[in-house]
């Protein structure tokens, strides 16, 4: 028996090394990586800059507290800010305490503005903001919270896609509106983009601060630096992680001046948050991304893989029922359990990801290629059409 909690459903597998898109386990089987630890991944594994970067810092200098300056630190700060609506960073060693950030800077906000009444915060049905309590609060999955009360208050969700549902939600006591520009969890669920600039007109006639959670959609994933990018909008506030450090523990609570400069001495703190061996790797997923072509390459490879999704979609319409994403954030919705789909692509050498409502999601490294896609519709193609014949549906 494990000794560890049994919070996860693991497959027996265990792999040993990994090189760009593929993860190789002792016995040195293959797997092609679509999964990129939940989108973490997002160079491959063992990135040649990356790794550099991790073992040059690491005889160095691995640690040192906030209590001094960490010029990695800073200089990833203003790489940041440079390329995005940011002009402050907070870093943290994950996501949930990146979005964690986000919603105690917006309140400190209106508490330092002289509006302390101004609390609560608007999220969105099929959320997910990880799982402390209070993001476990804020995204109010049922499946989550059970057991765990009394949850955080201070939240209140609905439906995506209606506004005039969002502003009948609006008070004197609302703070900020929380949205992934993707929903990952949720069911690889790309927000329509007047969706989301509608949500910025709301927020800018009600005084409310815009939370962008760019956890698992941000850092390239979708062909843009930040999913809300492609919307025309800027949010005051935006969590970031998984892509950030290309398989580091990092993650990052992104700022407009006017917002984050409550935030003063005394009011939040991380022991690790933005320490020097992750910042460096942190500034060498950077440099790599902000690379010139870099996100065409998404652009280019996402079209590329929702071309051949499409097409399987038509090859088995009784088994794929809906092509779903943005850019390498891709999802497929499903007509067989998924998880029992998941298993038999990774019984063919494919790793995948599961998502809610029957949804299969696909997360390559940004560094995926044509040939590698290619494999990886033609290992879908094979388990589909084993499905098919299981289920002696004759399809097309
Ligand atoms: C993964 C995820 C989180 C939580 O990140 P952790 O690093 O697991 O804490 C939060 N929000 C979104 C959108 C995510 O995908």
């Amino acid at each position: 028996m494990s000794s560890l909690f049994g919070t996860y459903a693991r497959s027996e597998l265990a792999f040993e090394r990994g090189e760009g898109v593929r993860l190789y386990t002792a016995d040195g089987t293959g797997y092609l990586d679509f999964a990129a630890g939940i989108g973490v991944n997002s160079l491959g594994h063992a990135h040649p800059a990356l790794v550099k970067a991790l073992h040059t810092q690491s005889e160095k200098l691995w640690h040192v507290s906030n209590l001094y300056q960490i010029p990695q630190q800073e200089r990833l700060a203003a790489r940041l800010v440079e390329h995005t609506f940011a002009d402050q960073v907070f870093f943290t060693n994950s996501g949930v305490e990146a979005v964690e950030c986000a919603i105690k800077t917006a309140r400190r906000y209106f508490f330092g503005t002289g509006q302390p009444q101004k609390y609560e915060i608007i999220a969105f049905s099929n959320a997910f903001h990880g799982r402390t309590l209070t993001t476990i609060s804020a995204a109010a999955n049922p499946a989550h919270v059970e057991g765990f009360g009394p949850l955080t208050p201070g939240f209140v969700q609905t439906g995506t896609g209606d506004l005039a549902g969002v502003e009948a939600c609006i008070g004197p006591q609302t703070a900020a509106i929380l949205i992934e520009p993707v929903q990952g969890e949720g069911g690889v669920k790309a927000i329509a983009e007047p969706f989301l600039a509608g949500l910025r007109t709301l927020c800018d006639r009600h005084d409310l601060l815009l939370i962008c959670d760019e956890v698992q959609s941000g850092y390239g994933r979708t062909g843009r630096f930040f999913a809300h990018e492609w919307a025309g909008i800027s949010p005051d506030l935006m969590a970031v992680a998984k892509g950030i450090g290309g398989g580091f523990p990092l993650g990052a609570c992104l700022a407009t001046e006017r917002v984050g400069k409550y935030m003063v001495p005394g009011t939040h703190g991380s022991t690790y948050g933005g320490n020097p061996l992750a910042c460096a790797v942190g500034n060498a997923v950077l440099d790599t991304m902000l690379a010139p072509g870099f996100f065409e390459h998404v652009q280019e490879m996402g079209q590329y893989l929702a071309w051949h999704l499409q097409q399987l979609s038509q090859k088995y319409p009784s088994l794929v029922l809906e092509v779903r994403g943005k850019g390498l954030f891709a999802g497929l919705k499903v007509a067989p359990d998924v998880r029992d789909f998941v298993a038999r692509l990774r019984d063919n050498k494919l790793l995948t990801v599961a998502a809610s409502g029957g949804v299969l999601r696909l997360l390559p490294p940004l560094i995926v290629e044509k040939p590698d896609i290619d494999e990886a519709i033609h290992i879908m193609d094979r388990t589909l059409a084993g499905l098919a014949g299981l289920a002696g549906q004759g399809e097309k």
